[in-house]
């Protein structure tokens, strides 16, 4: 016999899927719905819903907007002579936040990584080589910026592009530099301090 009605099961199992979520806490959340006014559901139920059917991936950076082209590839302030490739749009959000960069991104969608089954070609770099060759019909110089966590998976992932570049026709007018080990090694790119974060931007180096 089911302890708890299946509706409320079927909440804590999907409260359960997400990030850094226990079946615990997943339990709690769900309580916290039960306990309060049935509007609190609601309202998250139904930013949850317009998330889903608002944000799309820009077309240019790949980053979370609600415009077919994000506000920072659309931006005439930024600089299209860098190009920093990310994981996620969470790394995004850590620059943005740190002020310390103004040119554009390239969010990668993961890294690599043969122990979870990531190739290659589970990630964007047709993609990004697509967006390297528009940006170079543009102007005749680019940095490309790898900031990735420092992890196996992150250096499988530069090295990767730093040899998608090195294979262009027009590498030479490409330089490619890797954000400063300032972050400690399997640090969360997301998480560091806007200091680090800072300082590993300010000192990175050619690869
Ligand atoms: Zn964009």
């Amino acid at each position: 016999m089911a302890v708890l009605p299946l509706s409320v099961e079927k909440v804590i199992e999907e409260l359960g899927k997400l990030p850094g979520v226990g079946p615990k806490s997943a339990a709690r959340m769900a309580y916290h719905f039960l306990r309060s006014t049935r509007k609190d559901a609601t309202r998250l139920a139904n930013v949850l819903l317009e998330m889903d059917s608002k944000v799309i991936s820009c077309g240019k950076c790949f980053n979370v907007s609600d415009t077919p082209t994000c506000s920072i590839c659309d931006s005439p302030l930024r600089d299209p002579k860098t190009l920093c490739v990310v994981e996620d749009p969470l790394d995004v959000v850590a620059f943005e936040n740190a002020g310390i960069y103004k040119g554009v991104y390239f969010v990668l969608g993961g890294l690599i990584s043969p122990a979870d089954g990531i190739g290659a070609d589970e990630l964007r770099f047709k993609e990004l080589k697509a967006r390297i060759t528009e940006l170079l019909d543009q102007d005749s110089s680019l940095e490309i910026i790898i900031a990735v966590n420092p992890s196996l998976e992150g250096e499988a992932t530069a090295s990767y592009v730093k040899d998608l570049v090195a294979n262009l026709p027009e590498h030479d007018m490409v330089t490619v530099t890797r954000l400063a080990m300032g972050l400690p090694t399997g640090a969360d790119l997301e998480y560091a301090d806007q200091l680090t974060l800072k300082r590993s931007f300010e000192g990175r180096s050619m690869l």
